[in-house]
C-alpha cells in the first residue's frame, strides 16, 4: 500500500525496525526526493529498504533490477507477508501470468516490481515502461547488485550494459544502483557504464566488525581445515574450492569426518544445485562446499564461518565471500589457507582466461593486492579496508592482531633468492630454487649444472618452510611473477632489480607458527 507517512513511519509500521542504519535515512530522503543514487554497503547493510522505502513513498511502480531470479519470488514472498504489494516478472512466468502482472502494474495494484535484467530491454517492456512514465506512474528504478556491469567481475552480466538507456529515455525517473563491491575501479565503471555521472555516491564503511579474519600458510589443507572446525560441530559454514572437482571431494570427506557438508557448483544438474541450496538455507549446521558459483544473494543470517581452501582472485573476492559469514553480527569467521601453489594457480587462470592483455595486467595486480594482504605483517582489517579506502586503528580481532608476527630484515634473504632466479634462467619453481638455495645434490641440479652456481648452498640458514615463505613474500610484493605458461617458474619483475641492486631494502615476516597442529587442550 502506498504510504503517506514518514520514511521512518513506513520503516517502523510497515518492517517492524525502530531505527535506520547507517546512511539508509539520506539514502532513502534523496531517492525519494528524486535524485540518482549509488549506494555502496556490504553485505548485510540493508540496502534492500533503501528502494523499498522510496517504492512506498514516490507515486507509481518502482522497478527492481535484479540478476538473481532465483532469489526474487522469495524477497516478493517477504514484502507480501509484510503487506508491501510487490511481484515478479521474469522467465518464470508463463504469459499469461506476465500479463496479469502487467495489468495489477498499470492498475496501480503494485508497489515493486522486481524485473530481469534480460526482460528490461525488451520492446514490450520499454513500451509499458512509456506509457508509465507517460502517466506519472513510474516510482524509480533499481538496479540491484549493479557491479554486474563491469567486465571484470566474475558477475558480469552483458544485459547491465543496456540499463544506460534507462536515463536517456527516463530522465525524470530516479535510479538507485545498489552494490557490496567497493573497489575504486568498480565504482567508476558502475558510474560511467550506468549513466549515473550525476548521481549522489554513498559509500558506507565495509567493515565487518564482527567477522574474525585469519590466515594460515598451508601445508595439509584438510588436516588445518579439520583443526579449524574443531569444536564449530553444528555450525553452518561455506568452505570455498577453486575447481567443481575439489569441491565434490570435500563436500565428501567433509562429511565422513562428522561435518554435513553439501556441494554446490556450476558443473551440478541444476535441480540438484537448487535442492542444496534450500538446504543450506534451511537446515542448520550444514556446511556448504562450493565454487565462487555459490553465493551471490544469499541471505543466509547464522552462517558461522567462510573457510577459503583455495585462494580467491582478487580481495574484493575475498571480501564479498568472507562477507557472507556473520550476516546476523554474532561473531564468525573468515578463515584461509593458502600457499605458493595458490599463487600459481591464480595466475595460470589468468593467463589462460583470454582476455586482453591489459586486462590480464589488472588481474595480475588485484591478485599481488590479495596477496600482499596474506602476507602483510599489519592487521588484517586495517589491510582490508585500506584497500576500499577506509583507513583505520589495527582491530584486535584478527590473527595478526592477535598474535603480531616477528620482522626481520630479509634484505639479504632476498638477494639470495632473487639471485638464484635470476642465475637459473627464470625457468624454475619454488622447490628447485629452495634446493639450489640450500645446496641439496640431485641428479636434477647436476644436470642442469646448478650445483656450480655461485648462488648454490648460499642459503643454508633457512629451512625449507622459511623459504618458502621469503618467495610467498617476494611474491607479494610483487618482486617475483610466477610464469605459468612456464610450469610455475618464478621470474623477476622490475621492481627485482632494486633489491638485486642493494638500492631497496626488504622487511619480511616470519612465517607464522604452524597452527595445522593442534594446540593445547585439542591435542589428540
Ligand atoms: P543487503 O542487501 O545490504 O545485503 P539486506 O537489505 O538484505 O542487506 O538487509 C540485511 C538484513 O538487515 C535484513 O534482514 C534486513 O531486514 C535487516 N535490516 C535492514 N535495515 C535494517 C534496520 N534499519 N534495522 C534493523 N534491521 C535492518
Ligand atoms: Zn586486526
Amino acid at each position: 500500500m502506498k504510504q503517506n507517512g514518514s520514511a521512518l513511519d513506513i520503516l517502523r509500521d510497515v518492517f517492524g525496525y525502530p531505527a535506520f542504519r547507517g546512511e539508509q535515512a539520506e539514502i532513502i530522503a534523496h531517492v525519494a526526493g528524486g535524485g540518482d543514487a549509488l549506494v555502496l554497503m556490504p553485505t548485510g547493510g540493508g540496502k534492500s529498504l533503501c528502494y523499498q522505502i522510496p517504492a512506498l513513498l514516490r507515486p507509481g511502480c518502482a522497478i527492481v533490477v535484479s540478476p538473481l531470479i532465483a532469489l526474487m519470488q522469495d524477497q516478493v514472498d517477504a514484502l507480501t507477508q509484510l503487506g508491501v504489494r510487490a511481484a515478479v516478472l521474469n522467465s518464470t512466468l508463463d504469459r499469461r501470468e506476465a500479463q496479469a502482472v502487467e495489468q495489477a502494474i498499470f492498475a496501480g495494484q503494485l508497489d515493486l516490481v522486481y524485473i530481469a535484467p534480460e526482460r528490461l530491454m525488451l520492446d514490450r517492456t520499454l513500451a509499458m515502461f512509456d506509457a508509465l512514465c507517460e502517466a506519472g506512474k513510474l516510482a524509480l528504478f533499481a538496479i540491484d547488485e549493479a557491479h554486474c556491469v563491469s567486465q571484470w567481475g566474475h558477475d558480469f552480466r552483458p544485459e547491465y550494459l543496456q540499463l544506460s538507456a534507462l536515463h536517456e529515455r527516463y530522465p525524470r525517473v530516479p535510479r538507485i544502483a545498489l552494490t557490496a563491491t567497493a573497489d575504486r575501479a568498480t565504482q567508476n565503471e558502475m558510474l560511467q557504464r550506468l549513466g549515473l555521472g550525476e548521481a549522489r555516491v554513498f559509500l558506507s564503511s565495509f567493515d565487518r566488525p564482527n567477522i574474525r579474519y585469519t590466515v594460515v600458510e598451508k601445508d595439509n589443507a584438510r588436516q588445518q581445515l579439520l583443526v579449524f572446525l574443531g569444536g564449530r560441530k553444528g555450525q553452518a559454514g561455506i568452505v570455498y574450492c577453486l575447481s567443481r572437482k575439489k569441491v565434490e571431494e570435500t563436500a565428501a570427506w567433509l562429511s565422513t569426518q562428522g561435518y554435513p557438508a553439501l556441494p554446490y557448483h556450476a558443473g551440478l544438474p541444476a535441480n540438484e544445485r537448487a535442492a542444496n541450496q534450500r538446504r543450506f538455507l534451511r537446515e542448520d549446521g550444514l556446511v556448504m562446499c562450493a565454487t565462487i558459483a555459490f553465493g551471490m544473494g544469499i541471505d543466509k543470517p547464522d552462517v558461522r564461518f567462510v573457510a577459503h581452501l583455495d585462494l580467491p582472485k582478487s580481495i574484493e573476492a575475498y571480501y564479498q565471500e568472507t562477507g557472507r559469514a556473520g550476516r546476523d553480527g554474532e561473531p564468525s569467521e573468515a578463515w584461509m589457507a593458502y600457499g605458493m601453489q595458490d599463487v600459481a594457480l591464480q595466475h595460470a587462470r589468468i593467463a589462460e582466461s583470454g582476455a586482453g592483455e591489459g586486462q590480464k595486467i589488472l588481474e595480475s595486480q588485484r591478485l599481488t593486492a590479495l596477496l600482499a594482504y596474506c602476507e602483510a605483517p599489519r592487521c588484517r582489517r586495517q589491510v582490508l579496508l585500506n584497500y576500499f579506502g577506509e583507513e583505520r586503528q589495527p582491530c584486535g580481532n584478527c590473527d595478526v592482531c592477535a598474535e603480531p608476527p616477528e620482522l626481520w630484515d630479509g634484505t639479504q634473504a632476498a638477494q639470495k633468492a632473487l639471485s638464484a632466479i635470476y642465475r637459473t634462467g627464470m625457468r624454475f619453481g619454488v622447490s628447485h630454487l629452495i634446493d639450489v638455495l640450500r645446496g641439496k645434490s640431485s641428479d636434477k641440479m647436476r644436470q642442469w649444472g646448478h650445483d656450480q652456481l655461485p648462488t648454490f648452498g648460499v642459503g643454508s640458514e633457512l629451512d625449507e618452510r622459511e623459504w618458502k615463505s621469503v618467495f610467498r613474500q617476494l611474491a607479494a610484493a610483487g618482486l617475483v611473477h610466477v610464469d605459468m605458461t612456464e610450469h610455475g617458474a618464478l621470474q623477476l619483475t622490475e621492481a627485482a632489480r632494486e633489491v638485486l641492486k642493494g638500492q631497496r631494502s626488504v622487511q619480511l615476516r616470519r612465517p607464522t607458527k604452524r597452527r595445522s597442529a593442534p594446540s593445547k587442550s585439542s591435542r589428540a
